[in-house]
């Protein structure tokens, strides 16, 4: 029985993360460097929020440019990774008796391939992708991590990628110098505080926070990745935050690493 895989909540951020070579893109690669390795990985993106759960079914997933106004290399971009329909199929059965449709269609969003890249450059680790039901509430979504649980005993990582704030109304796009607004680093903190004192379910009920968490959180989509990993952890893990900072005033670039 190999270890129990950690798992991964990832602020991707902008795009062109996939491009640079930054803070962020390093600690992005430590951090491949430092997990056992995957056979496969789940991914739960704020870019495939839709009004259902689906899977990527196909072995071959194309990378998908979801996106506007970027320079044409990042359109350019793939990253070839296989998927995994048995890893599909493991997904859909662990999550009955909800009705997770099989995507045949369906690529690899920059959710996931901008911040892979960097973890897993050689793209040789099957990916699948699990979409996220904006008609659910946070509840749903945490107990959606915990159903996936056992994933982790199977060598699968699995990562959550979003942002815990994520206010693009605020962001000063290319000024890299602007300080983070009062509301987002109390927002980050107090998150962070929660998930360190093990305290998910007021996590899970982020939007207590009041006007903290409405200028955070101004759509659900990047947060709800969260409480899937926070859904998988298990007793005695350890969480810890690889990869830190807060871009452009009201995006914060947090990462959480659950065991
Ligand atoms: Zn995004």
């Amino acid at each position: 029985m190999g270890k129990i895989m950690p798992a991964l909540f990832l602020g991707h951020g902008n795009p062109m993360n996939a491009l640079q070579s930054n803070k962020y893109s390093e600690g992005w690669r430590q951090l491949g460097v430092s997990l056992p390795r995957p056979k496969a990985i789940l991914s739960v993106s704020a870019h495939w929020y839709v009004d259902e759960t689906a899977v990527t079914g196909s072995s071959s997933p194309e990378t998908i440019h979801d996106f506007y106004g970027f320079p044409r290399e990042l359109f350019e971009f793939s990253w070839p990774a296989p998927g995994s329909p048995e890893l599909a199929g493991r997904v859909r059965t662990q999550l009955l008796p909800l009705n997770v449709r099989l995507d045949q269609q369906r690529g690899l969003d920059h959710g996931t391939w901008s911040v892979l890249c960097h973890m897993y450059p050689a793209a040789d680790i099957p990916v699948v992708q699990l979409s996220i039901d904006e008609t659910k509430g946070p509840d749903f979504h945490y107990e959606m991590g915990r159903l996936l649980q056992p994933l982790r005993d199977e060598g699968v990582l699995i990562v959550g990628s979003g942002n815990i704030v994520h206010n693009l109304r605020a962001y000063a796009w290319g000024d890299d110098q602007v300080q983070p607004f009062d509301w987002a680093v109390r927002f980050e903190s107090a998150a962070r505080k929660l998930m360190l004192e093990g305290r998910d379910r007021d996590l899970v009920d982020y939007r207590s926070f009041g006007e903290d968490a409405r200028l955070s959180v101004p759509s659900p989509d990047h947060f709800l990745p969260l409480l899937y990993v926070l859904g998988l952890r298990m007793d005695g893990d350890k969480v810890s935050f690889p990869v830190e900072g807060i871009e452009g005033g009201s995006l914060s670039m947090l990462s959480v690493r659950i065991g």
